[in-house]
């Protein structure tokens, strides 16, 4: 029985605090901040390590999401993404690790949903007004569509085998908007790592890892929200320590014409916004610590909808819970993989 929440909505994943019955067990030390503009992070740790105070813990983390906003966004000119969408065609352009690491995973998922997730869905995403230009967001001619589809493709883009390297074969614009926060995630874990911390939870937006126990021994519990935006859990979930769990959605950033919402989540195969009865999407990584490798998986079903992302996550093996729009209210489906996840 769930009967307290901690007050975390997570974008569509809410973090518990206690079971019913506990006697004031010590809280975890919690730690956030913003990041990539407008994403709250949050950091909570069972204890520190010596000598160290939550204010510098604090301080660190958001060096390091500020440190990667300069590396993945392409809300501001000087990135370093932006630079490589710059850079000259057929050359080979060397890129920082975290670059390298997260257009791996967002290669990957665009090749296995053979280009339904997109990393080069960049012009898409700024023609329907979700890009870093404050354009106005209307439906846009479809020849305009046209010619944005026909200035993408991920097959463009070579990664070398060390993915230290990256080549475009074409005038391509990367867009890995979809995947920053589970790099976010990535990265604060390994750092809270190296710092010798074992017991932690991170989250940033709709991404989360949360590994070991908090401090009254119990293991962290994770939600599937409501999608009411109601902050009341729809499925308590039963992850395994350290596992990565992403969610996409489509009902949060959006714009209305004419009575139709239109979200920005875009599918390169028609060029417009999905128009599916998906509600959202949480993924389990198939890789345990690979919250990048969840989120561009979320975001690839969510692309698909319930019904062609569920057969493909069975198809694949993969562990995905999808929220729908039913005419009573909503539905849930899941894979099988996801089975083991969900607390009765
Ligand atoms: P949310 O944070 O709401 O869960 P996502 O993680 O799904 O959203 O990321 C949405 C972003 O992904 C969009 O704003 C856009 O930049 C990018 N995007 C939209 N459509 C695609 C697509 N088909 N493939 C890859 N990225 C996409
Ligand atoms: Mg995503």
């Amino acid at each position: 029985m769930v009967n307290s929440l901690h007050g975390l909505r997570a974008g569509f994943l809410l973090i518990l605090a206690l079971l019913a019955g506990c006697s004031n067990p010590p809280p975890p030390i919690a730690v956030s901040g913003v990041a990539f503009y407008s994403m709250r992070w949050q950091v909570q740790v069972a204890e520190l390590p010596n000598g160290m105070t939550a204010t510098a813990l604090q301080k660190q983390m958001q060096a390091r999401l500020d440190a990667a906003n300069a590396v993945l966004s392409t809300y501001q000119t000087d990135t370093e993404l932006m630079r490589l969408n710059a850079a000259p065609l057929q050359t080979w352009q060397p890129v920082s690790p975290l670059l390298g690491r997260t257009l791996q995973r967002a290669l990957q998922v665009s090749e296995a949903t053979d280009g339904r997730y997109d990393v080069t869905v960049g012009p898409l995403v700024d023609l329907w007004g979700f890009g870093a230009e404050s354009k106005p967001r209307r439906v846009p001619s479809d020849s305009d569509i046209a010619q944005a589809r026909s200035r993408m493709g991920w097959r463009n883009v070579a990664l070398s085998v060390n993915a230290d390297r990256v080549m475009k074969q074409r005038a391509v614009t990367m867009d890995l908007s979809s995947v920053g926060e589970g790099a976010g995630v990535d990265d604060l874990a390994a750092t809270l790592e190296a710092l010798g911390i074992q017991d932690y939870l991170v989250g940033i937006a709709g991404s989360l890892r949360a590994q070991g126990k908090r401090p009254d021994g119990q293991a962290w519990r994770l939600a599937i929200e409501q999608p009411d935006g109601s902050g009341r859990p729809l499925q308590v979930l039963n992850l395994p320590s350290g596992a990565a769990i992403s969610t996409s959605g489509s009902y949060r950033n959006y714009f209305e014409e004419n009575g139709v919402r239109y979200s920005h989540t875009i599918d390169p195969a028609t060029g417009r916004p999905i128009q599916h009865r998906g509600v959202s999407v949480t993924v389990v990584s198939p890789d345990a610590r690979d919250d990048t490798l969840a989120d561009a998986w979320a975001t690839a079903l969510n692309v698909l909808g319930p019904d062609k992302g569920l057969a493909l996550a069975e198809k694949r093996g993969l562990a995905a819970y999808f929220v729908e729009r039913s005419d009573q209210g909503f539905n849930t489906r899941y894979s099988t993989a996801f089975a083991p996840f969900l607390k009765p």
